[in-house]
Order: C-alpha cells, then structure tokens, then sequence
C-alpha cells in the first residue's frame, strides 16, 4: 500500500487531458464522443497487462486512471478498504471516484457513471483446465466501460460542455468486480464474492449519510464487442425502469437499435446490483448479454480470448453517444 501512495502522489498532475490529443477536438456546442480515443483508452489498459488485484499492471492502471481524470482538471479520491474474498482471506480493495461539477450546479442531484477496472484473475470459462489458472486479458471485461468513461470524461471537462452540465457527475471506477469464487474452487460458491468494490462503495456512502445525493446510475460492463446486445436486465428494469427505458430509446433514436435491444434478460450480478440494493440509488447495468450461451454472456467471456480483437469502434461509439445524449 505504502509503494502504491507514493506512485500516487508522484503522478498528480503530470499529464493534459486525455493523456494525448484526441483525434478530433470538438469545437461544437454539442459534445462529441470519439471512439478512436476510447479505443486507445481500453489498448493502453490491456498493454498494461492483466489488471489483477495486488499485481504492478493493477498498480499501474490505478495511476493510469488517476492520471488522466486529475488531467480532466477533477476532483479525486482513492478510496481504500478490506474485504473478506471467495477464500475467507483480507482482500485490499482501491476503488477511483471522481467528480466533475461547477458552483452553479453543485446543490443538484449527481448523476453516477461507473464501471469496474480490474481484471479477473482466472479464466475459469477454458475449456483447458491447465488455463483456468492464468488471468483474463479483460479487454472487453473491465477496459471497455472503463475506456467510455474516460472518454465521456474528457469530453465534459472541456470547458464549454463543462460549463453546460446540467448535474454533477461522480465518475466511479470499481475494483476488485471480478474477484467471485472461481469455477474450480471446491469450496462453497458464494454470490457475493463477486463486485467487492462497489459492495464497499455503496456500504460507505450510506454509512456517511450520502445516499440522498444521487439520482441514479449508470453501470457500463461489456461494452466493446462488435456483436454486443445490451437486453433490458432483470435488477435494471426493477429499481430503475425509467431509465432504461430513457436510455434504450435514445440508443435506439440515435439508430442503435442493434445494440439497445428490446428484450429482457435475466437477473445478472452486477455492480449495479450492489449500488441499488446497498446503495439505494437507481441503477442501470448496460451489459453484453448473449441468451445463445449457457452462461449468458460471449463464449469468450472469463476466457484468454478476451483481448483487443473483441473491441470494435462502432460498439464504444454507440454507447458513448448514447450516453452524451442521455446526460445532457
Ligand atoms: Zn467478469
């Protein structure tokens, strides 16, 4: 912990926004999404390696993250905690929140925007079992919401939009989503084992007295692959119905239909789950759900195939459209 808070403070402050110029900076009222900068957002976390908790790639996207938000001129905090993990033992857990707001809106309601930045450590889903026991790439699965978001913060903090912002945005980056009880474990199969970080989130928020501060969330997980089908989730449609369905007509107004799906899939533990039922904040998942699968998710999926061949621009740009569309 001690090596991490140094790496921290050394790296405050180094970088303009969006760590490299975006391909197309925005000179229109309306802010754009730029989906060759969230790519480059998702490649720069996979090149990293694995983001396994405890590992230096998890160091190093901690700083990556950290990096470009304080770039985007936001206000951050490094929350750190313990958790109980699959095997009974003390799990460290640093979840990335960021806000980015004005004086003129700061008494408003905020608007939660998260995702989970850590990589599983197992590909539990091989078919080989000597391959169970390496971690995922988590292209798709981490980088991909994280790599929108980062996007969608960039964008913001520009001054003109920043200045149009309707509500202040907490921007939440979630640890350690992807640490639940692992296939080839002989011992109990615990569901919450899963999404440790915002577990711990929405425990501490309420236990400060925050929960009246939001309106509702978005949760992205998922949401690179060239195929992707986002179904209205059974928790999403349940504690926050309205907003599903705001957000899957202007998917479907903005002419992705093929992504914004209207079907239904069933209850998916998510973090999202956690940040409505611990949290009691109106939650949406937007989430990659495959109904031709057994598990309900890509065949790759927890896999070793989870690389940058599964991240298509088309998908990002769809999702971060939607959402610039939905937050303004
Ligand atoms: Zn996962």
């Amino acid at each position: 912990m001690k090596h991490l808070l140094i790496l921290l403070t050394a790296a405050m402050g180094l970088v303009t926004c969006g760590n490299r110029p975006a391909a197309m900076p925005s000179q229109t009222q309306e802010p754009i999404f730029n989906a060759d900068s969230a790519y480059r957002y998702i490649d720069d976390q996979v090149a990293l390696g694995a983001r396994v908790p405890g590992t230096d790639a998890h160091t190093q996207c901690i700083l990556y993250i950290i990096n470009h938000l304080k770039a985007c001129g936001m206000q951050i905090n490094l929350q750190q905690g313990t958790m109980t993990n699959y095997a009974g033992q003390p799990q460290a857990v640093y979840n990335i929140l960021a806000r980015l707001t004005t004086p003129q809106i700061e008494s408003r309601k905020h608007l939660l925007l998260c995702a989970h930045y850590d990589s599983r450590p197992w590909c539990d889903e091989e078919e080989l079992y000597e391959n169970r026991y390496l971690p995922v790439p988590a292209a798709n699965d981490g980088a991909s919401g994280v790599g929108v978001l980062l996007e969608i913060a960039r964008v913001l903090s520009d001054s003109t939009h920043r200045a149009n912002l309707t509500q202040p945005i907490d921007f939440v980056f979630f640890d350690c989503e992807d640490m639940g009880t692992p296939s080839f474990y002989t011992g109990m199969q615990r569901e919450d084992t899963w999404c440790l970080g915002s577990q711990m989130w929405a425990s501490e928020m309420v236990r400060q007295g925050h929960q009246g501060l939001y309106q509702y969330g978005i949760l992205l997980d998922m949401v690179g692959a060239p195929d992707a089908t986002f179904p209205k989730e059974y928790y999403s449609m349940q504690n926050a119905g309205d907003y599903v369905e705001k957000i899957w007509r202007v998917g479907n107004e903005l002419g992705y239909g093929r992504y914004f799906q209207q079907q239904h899939a069933m209850p998916i533990t998510d973090d999202h789950y956690y940040v409505n039922l611990l949290g009691g904040i109106p939650c949406v998942d937007i989430i990659n759900y495959d109904a031709r699968q057994n598990t309900g998710f890509p065949a790759w999926w927890h896999t070793l195939q989870d690389d940058m061949r599964h991240i298509d621009k088309t998908t990002l740009q769809a999702v971060g459209s939607t959402l610039l569309t939905v937050i303004k």
